[in-house]
């Protein structure tokens, strides 16, 4: 996102300028469309990029192109309906840059410190509990706010909003939480999450399930902790600005705070954990069985949408082995209360659903004992990745030695929406509320209102 103009390390002109040109297609990820707005740069640094491209003209085919932002959507909206995402833990020291410079609120001292833009990132590092940047050393925790366009980047990954560093108890490293308001934070989700290419309507639906998800777990878990999701797939995958493409943006401002929800156990219409998954493998699972939370909304239906949608390889997968030694190993060490079967002896399907999904196991120790998983966390155990044994609806072939997997279909835990089945639907001509309510049946589509 800016342009490193490198000369006095260099020592040659035309080696800074080609740099100039590598650095320009692959820092400058900032997209335009009717949104967008053109961030003049300081004028020290215009006159050394306008140097750099007279030169670069007669050198070179062209030149690093004039930076372009858009403004960081929702930035006006009340705080308190931002999302916080987990984006490091652990760090001794992180880079920090951007544009327009930096405003950094000490927590503890009420006080703040401005560090105007400049070419180089601003190093933060723990200094015998204290954050350290430059010769400045604060007390609190920090709270780093950016400037137009509200844009930053750290440790070379870019994102919109602020930025709020926390430090462990002993003081010892610290955590980095982005604060982004909700619609920029799910232009980070939707690419990141679905194929930008896919069919307008299941941008759509992806874009409102991923914002009912995201505001379920803020609402239910984030009150006890300085964060609401994680980046991963933990949550939901968050790349930041990096990610973001013209129609994943489009799907977000389109459905614009629209939510879904469906009853409680009370009868209370509430927003739900909307889940969903790669490709459901012909039916989607009940969530019970995969998260134990009972949702109306999340039952299970039949899917015939996702085999042609579906790249084959994931839909239809097959021929993995563990022996018994690797699955006794990993299942002991991800779940130590197994060792009352000292050794696993025998797995077999306990519980199969209606789609084929094995919802639980049964583990059959040496001496007798029996113990039991749910599918889910089964493979999940074996294949953390969960990208070899890709779900839950598998055969196991017995031998001697060990388990082969096979017939296995679909990609994913199966409940809520299935994401194929989504692009299967829009093909089809169904529309973003058809396609959510075949997938959460009972479900309400609703806007959800800013309260300051
Ligand atoms: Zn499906």
């Amino acid at each position: 996102m800016r342009l490193r103009i490198n000369s006095a390390s260099s020592g040659s002109v035309f080696e800074s300028l080609i740099k100039v040109e590598l650095a320009g297609p692959k820092q400058i990820t900032l997209r335009t469309d009717k949104r967008s707005t053109t961030i003049p740069r300081p004028a020290a640094n215009r006159k050394k990029r306008l140097w750099a491209c007279l030169v670069c003209l007669g050198l070179l085919t062209g030149c690093a192109k004039r930076p372009q932002a858009t403004v960081t959507s929702g930035i006006e909206d009340p705080e308190s309906s931002w999302i916080r995402v987990l984006l490091f833990g652990n760090l001794n020291e992180c880079t920090v840059y951007s544009y327009g410079g930096l405003m950094v609120e000490d927590r503890a001292m009420g006080a703040t410190a401005w560090f105007p833009e400049s070419d180089q990132d601003l190093t933060i590092a723990l200094h015998e509990g204290r954050f350290q940047i430059g010769d400045h050393l604060f007390n609190g925790d920090l709270l780093i706010r950016t400037q137009t366009p509200f844009v930053f980047s750290i440790n070379g990954s870019v994102f919109r909003g602020h930025i709020r560093l926390l430090r462990n108890e002993e003081g010892t490293s610290f955590s980095a939480i982005n604060q982004v308001p909700l619609e920029s934070y799910l232009c980070g989700v939707i690419p990141s999450e679905m194929q930008s290419y896919w069919e307008p309507e299941a941008l759509k639906v992806q874009a409102i399930a991923a914002r009912t998800y995201c505001l379920y777990v803020k609402n239910r878990f984030g009150q006890n902790r300085p964060w609401d999701l994680k980046r991963t797939q933990a949550h939901q995958v968050y790349r930041g600005l990096a990610a973001e493409t013209t129609t994943t943006n489009e799907a977000v401002f389109q459905t614009e705070g629209l939510v879904l929800i469906c009853p409680d156990a009370d009868g209370k219409q509430t927003l739900f954990p909307a889940y969903y998954s790669s490709s459901c493998g012909g039916h989607t699972e009940n969530s019970r069985f995969v998260f134990g939370d009972q949702v109306p909304a999340l039952e299970g239906v039949s899917c015939p949408y996702c085999r042609k949608t579906t790249r084959s390889e994931y839909y239809y997968w097959s021929g993995l082995f563990y022996s018994k030694e690797e699955i006794n190993r990993r299942l002991m060490e991800r779940y130590p209360s197994l060792a009352t079967l000292e050794t696993i002896d025998r797995i077999e399907p306990a519980r199969q659903s209606e789609g084929e999904r094995i919802t639980l196991i049964r583990l059959i120790g040496k001496n007798g004992n029996i113990g039991f998983l749910r599918g889910e966390d089964f493979r999940l155990a074996l294949d953390p990745s969960g990208r070899k044994i890709k779900s839950a609806i598998f055969s196991l072939r017995t031998s001697p030695k060990g388990y082969e997997f096979v017939n296995g279909r679909g990609f994913g835990h199966g409940v809520g929406l299935c994401q194929s089945g989504a692009q299967g639907m829009a093909r089809l001509g169904k529309t973003c509320e058809e396609i959510l309510e075949y997938y959460y049946p009972g479900s309400r589509l609703v806007r959800i209102t800013k309260t300051p």
